[in-house]
């Protein structure tokens, strides 16, 4: 493909894509963005704009807007309702190619990493995946607009600067729990609404049926205000469904580290961190966990940690309020016995 040379000052203004999920409620992660973004869009003195596809969309607008939106681009449509490969691409390419924007934000979801990647390609820009920060950029001297993303990499251990200095827009995707919500109302919030047009002929695929995994609890880890996470350290299938027992005792959910899937002890989508859930609980207890970087940093967000761990040196101590050193069954028998009476 041949390369595309902009002219970057042709684009201006911080998108954020404020995905609607399993339409009924704005992405809670798009929000945590939209206040990330303000102040991105502060230091480039430009416009935040909100991108919102839905059935219905208008409904949506509201909670928004209490968060620090210039303006909000929206497209309703019955065809919107769920995330559809082809047709979210080509209409969000569409208005990349009309707005030109400088920066394009995704919450890190199932539709937003899928629909992230597809738009990259076709403006053909770089896109940096769970981005943890962002600063303008020194380096380019006149081109004040660039920014600069951070990413952990090599499992956490150090962190990257990532810059798109020659193609725009300028994109990443952010996990939930990266950034905190912002309540903040412009006076003036723009609207402008794009009439929804598609011709459904050039998709190829015909969709006979949306699955639903049967295995997906009715309430989500996400929302949760007790989790009991579960590591290798329990070492065996029968001591980790122990966790499941304390959890019906407590009203918990059980979350885990990615050990405990590759073990074969617990479902996929009760992964806990950077390629799983993220976990904003009152309460976070963690048996067994050894705190790799990948895990911890979709706990960071709980209120109070209690960790138990047998080695006093274990990582996931330096995230903990309380640390128990101990072995983790015991104390999982303990609790179990104490509730059970
Ligand atoms: C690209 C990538 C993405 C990843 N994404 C994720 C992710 O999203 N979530 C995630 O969790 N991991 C993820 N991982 C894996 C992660 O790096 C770690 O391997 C994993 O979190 C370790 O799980 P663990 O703490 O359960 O097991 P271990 O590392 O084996 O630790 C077990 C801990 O239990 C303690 N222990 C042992 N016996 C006992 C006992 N009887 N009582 C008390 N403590 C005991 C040990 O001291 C140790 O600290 C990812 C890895 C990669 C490469």
């Amino acid at each position: 493909m041949n390369e595309i040379v902009l002219d970057l000052k042709d684009y201006k203004d911080v998108w954020v894509f404020t995905e609607i999920k399993d339409h009924v409620r704005v992405e809670e992660c798009a929000l945590e963005i939209l206040g990330k973004a303000r102040e991105v869009a502060n230091q480039l003195n430009e416009k935040l704009v909100a991108i919102v596809m839905a059935l219905e969309a208008e409904q949506y607008l509201p909670v928004i807007e209490e968060h620090g939106v210039d303006r909000i681009i929206y497209m309703s449509h019955p065809d919107l309702k769920h995330y559809h490969e082809r047709i979210f691409t080509d209409l969000v390419f569409d208005l990349v190619e009309k707005f030109k924007p400088s920066v394009f934000l995704f919450p890190s979801t199932e539709a937003g990493n899928a629909l992230a990647a597809r738009v990259a390609y076709r403006c053909q820009t770089g896109l940096v995946s769970d981005v943890l920060d962002f600063e303008l950029s020194e380096e380019f001297g006149l081109n004040l607009r660039n920014t600069e993303a951070f990413k952990p990499a090599y499992g956490g251990n150090i962190h990257v600067k990532i810059d798109c200095p020659n193609s725009r827009p300028q994109m990443c995707t952010v996990t939930r729990g990266t950034f905190k919500k912002k309540i903040l109302k412009k006076k003036k919030i723009d609207h402008q609404k794009i009439e929804y047009s598609y011709d459904k002929s050039k998709i190829k695929i015909k969709i006979v049926g949306t699955p639903t995994r049967k295995d997906k609890p009715s309430s989500r880890l996400s929302d949760a205000k007790f989790v009991i996470g579960g590591g290798h350290g329990l070492s065996s299938k029968e001591n980790f469904n122990k966790l499941f027992e304390l959890a019906r005792l407590t009203n918990g959910q059980v979350g885990g580290t990615r050990r405990p899937i590759l073990d074969d002890w617990m479902p996929e989508h009760l992964q806990i961190g950077i390629s799983g859930e993220t976990i904003t609980p009152s309460l976070y207890i963690a048996f067994g966990i050894s705190g790799a970087i990948q895990h911890v940093v979709g706990i960071n967000d709980s209120q109070t940690i209690i960790s138990i761990n047998k080695d006093p040196n274990a990582t996931i101590f330096d995230s903990s309020d309380y640390c128990v050193i101990a072995d983790a069954n015991e104390i999982l028998e303990g609790l179990l016995e104490h509730y059970k009476v």
